[in-house]
């Protein structure tokens, strides 16, 4: 039986670079040494490292006047860094509430002692359309403006990003990450962890202009983005083999013609899904067309009982991972890059097959 893997994060890797690592584990670039055990100031991983950044800059676009980092601690541990690093004027960060990994960042940071405004909130409707900034928002008393460009939880995703003059935007893409088209110019700050569309778990990305770069005095240094820009991520052992797997994901998103390809293949994938689901009778997608996610697509048919039969059925015809997050429920369908069309195609004739089959009448 093929097996199709929708989880959230950690989620599916392509099945070319998952061979590609068992083959080269025991020597990896023929020195004889497992990636696992290699040192990670060794020329070996030097090279590993450099193609990446090199990789991932050629892919996004991003300008000379950008650093890319890695560290660990996943996003939520930049929902620290960002307002640690970066609002050290002002202290005040504006965040448009789209979801739960927005309220996340928000919270750390209140956490942390910065003043959060919440300059638009969809909690109302329950996070069903994205919330926009309210006309005439003074952007420069704050620091910057936190956005979630994908509600992974949720299901909504800004394709362009909310724009506030005079202030940064910094930019969570954690579950659209190389999905999608962004302008690289348009941010400050971007950070992803890698679990979602680049890696497998423990490391994390982050891209920041130059100018926001800077000494800060309290800060830990695992979340120092002006050390780690210094030390060329190197400050002390970063995550070695998700940066050498991550490193191998960018070369196949590469080889498949970079992520404008990949946003149309991710435009058909998700477009096979949410038409299926506009014209079933038994199954729904309630987000507002416009504000759909091309990753993280959640549906249900309304019934409790029913969503938990349609999450046994799929397992047992090998599609797994569907239980829709706790918070929202239902069930909810990850597409991210490594999924193939013919999985999203799987899940709509196994969804079409259920509801022919167990029509109520
Ligand atoms: C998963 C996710 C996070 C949290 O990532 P961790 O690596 O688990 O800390 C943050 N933001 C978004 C949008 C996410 O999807």
């Amino acid at each position: 039986m093929k097996i199709y893997n929708y989880a959230a994060g950690p989620a599916k890797l392509p099945d070319s670079v998952i061979k590609q690592i068992q083959e080269e584990l025991p020597s990896v670039h023929g020195s004889g040494m497992s990636v696992l055990e290699i040192s990670h100031r060794s020329s070996l991983f030097e090279n590993i490292l450099e193609d990446a950044k090199n990789d991932l800059k050629e892919l996004m676009g991003i300008p000379d006047n950008y650093h890319i980092l890695f560290f660990q601690g996943g996003g939520t541990g930049q929902f620290a860094a960002a307002p640690l690093n970066l609002a050290t004027n002002n202290h005040k960060i504006a965040l448009l509430d789209s979801g739960h990994w927005a309220a996340r960042a928000g919270d750390e940071a209140v956490k942390l002692g910065f003043e959060v405004d919440t300059l638009a909130s969809t909690k109302d409707n329950h996070y069903q359309s994205l919330p926009h900034l309210p006309k005439d928002t003074n952007g420069s008393v704050y620091d910057y403006l936190h956005l979630t460009m994908n509600n992974t939880i949720e299901g909504t995703a800004y394709h362009t990003p909310e724009k506030l003059p005079n202030t940064t935007l910094v930019a969570d893409m954690s579950s659209n990450f190389l999905a999608e088209t962004y302008n690289v110019n348009d941010y400050g700050l971007i950070f992803a962890g890698a679990q979602k569309n680049l890696g497998p778990a423990g490391v994390t990305v982050v891209i920041v202009r130059d100018d926001l770069v800077h000494p800060v005095e309290k800060i830990p240094s695992m979340l120092d983005y002006n050390l780690f820009v210094k030390k060329n991520s190197l400050y002390n052992t970063p995550p070695v083999f998700p940066i050498y797997a991550a490193g191998l994901v960018l070369k196949w998103l590469k080889d498949l013609g970079g992520v404008s390809e990949m946003q149309k293949i991710n435009e058909h994938k998700s477009g096979l899904l949410y038409d299926f689901l506009d014209q079933s009778q038994m199954f729904s997608n309630h987000i507002k067309p416009s504000d759909r996610s091309l990753t993280n697509i959640p549906f249900t048919t309304g019934s409790d009982d029913l969503d938990a039969q349609v999450i046994k059925a799929a397992t047992d015809h090998g599609l797994m991972s569907l239980k829709g997050h706790r918070s929202v429920g239902g069930l909810r369908a990850s597409l991210y890059n490594a999924m193939p069309v013919e999985g999203a195609q799987a899940l709509v004739d196994f969804l079409d097959n259920f509801e022919k089959n167990n029509k109520r009448g």
